[in-house]
């Protein structure tokens, strides 16, 4: 046995899949080609001990095939602990395809990943992400039931997006609460990073409660959209992190907190819809020296999954919102653990996920 000390680097090397750094004991991953449609796709499945691995499907154009299969790892991982904090009897997985979804993406290549999903007989379940729409969902069904995120006239619960907005406002009112003493939002700046679907959603309501908003996005043209509809302004300086603001919400992309970032973050409160917004566990300890207050992604950002979970289990709309408001007590309840325990608000929420997967295991091994 080599008992020269490698580093990650090279161990990544070595073992393209299981030495990945983001590989967490998935239980399994599914390579899919279809030489026909183009179609090239990663299904992650974490861990079903809860239930099968529900969670969307991202498409993107990854720079490369490991920066997919990093985010398929670290989206999937995220997946089975925000199902288990939410209550959920489901586990963790996602799907992602490779390719442009604005110019790659055709009802063929859909239809095909469906069959890929399908092969897995509900293992795995999908529902829209990233570069989806609920009309690609209805693609899907047409070759599987194992999706969710359908259309409300074909029988779905429809865009999950609002919900998913709703759950961040009550994340984000919770964590204000904790931070300021106050859950009204009236008359602090937020700055909302990415206002797509969930982040225009989330405009919305914190123009409704009077917060003075700022908005970013890479489309002008989105930015002049939500600015016009909901008279928000548009940031026009050229470094966000750096800017005075009471919240920021990080509604685009993940790792957007990471050590180019954190020492410049000025925000008081950070809560937004984005997957993974921590690069690290480490960063998380950051923001907590630094006094800031993070509302952990995967708590507040569950609204969407509580939106499909209703196709499954034939809960109604008023149940689905009764669930995504409990994301304030929830995420009230973790602050508070994490602040006893000496935790961050992350591994405080992680902890609580796992305690119930572990408890799930023993019952289910006796
Ligand atoms: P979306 O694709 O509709 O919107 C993302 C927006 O972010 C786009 O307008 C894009 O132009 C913008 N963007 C990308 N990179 C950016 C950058 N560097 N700076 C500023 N803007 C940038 O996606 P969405 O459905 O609104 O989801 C947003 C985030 O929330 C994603 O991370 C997603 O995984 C997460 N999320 C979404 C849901 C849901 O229900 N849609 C549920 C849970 C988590």
């Amino acid at each position: 046995m080599n008992s020269k000390v490698i580093s990650a680097k090279e161990i990544a090397k070595a073992d393209p899949v299981f030495g990945q750094l983001s590989f967490d004991n998935h239980e399994q991953i599914v390579f899919c080609n279809d030489k026909d449609t183009g179609l090239k796709a990663i299904i992650g499945i974490h861990n079903t001990v809860l239930g099968p691995a529900l969670g969307g499907t991202r498409m993107w154009n990854y720079a490369n095939e490991w920066e997919a299969l990093n985010d398929v790892l670290r989206l999937s991982r995220g997946m089975t602990f925000k199902s288990a904090i939410t209550g959920l009897n489901l586990g963790g997985g996602k799907a992602v395809i490779i390719g442009d979804a604005k110019t790659q993406k055709t009802p063929e290549l859909m239809r095909k990943f469906g069959e890929f999903v399908h092969s897995l007989s509900g293992k795995y379940i999908t529902a829209e992400d990233v570069g989806m729409t609920t009309e690609d969902m209805d693609t899907v069904r047409e070759v599987t039931p194992y999706v969710t995120g359908i259309s409300e006239s074909k029988g779905g619960s429809g865009n999950p997006s609002p919900i998913t907005a709703y759950g961040v406002f009550m994340g984000m009112k919770a964590a204000a609460k904790y931070k300021f003493g106050s859950d009204v939002l009236a008359g602090k700046s937020v700055f909302v990073q990415g206002i797509g679907n969930v982040g225009e959603a989330l405009v919305g309501y914190l123009v409704k409660e009077g917060a003075k908003v700022t908005i970013t996005d890479l489309s002008e043209e989105r930015l002049h959209t939500v600015s016009n509809k909901y008279g928000v302004a548009i940031y026009k300086g050229n470094d966000l992190y750096n800017e005075a603001m009471d919240i920021y919400a990080p509604c685009a992309l993940g790792a957007t907190i990471n050590d180019e970032t954190i020492n410049k973050i000025k925000a008081q409160v950070i809560a937004g819809a984005a997957n993974n917004q921590l690069a690290e566990d480490r960063h998380g300890v950051m923001l907590q020296e630094k006094g800031i207050v993070y509302a952990p992604d995967f708590l507040i950002n569950a609204g969407g999954i509580i939106n499909v979970y209703a196709e499954l289990e034939n809960y109604d709309k008023q149940e689905i919102i009764r669930r995504t408001e409990n994301i304030y007590n929830t995420t009230l309840e973790i602050l508070k653990r994490a602040a006893a325990n000496g935790a961050t608000p992350n591994v405080a929420a992680l902890n609580t996920a796992k305690e119930r997967i572990a408890k799930r295991k023993i019952e289910k091994s006796k």
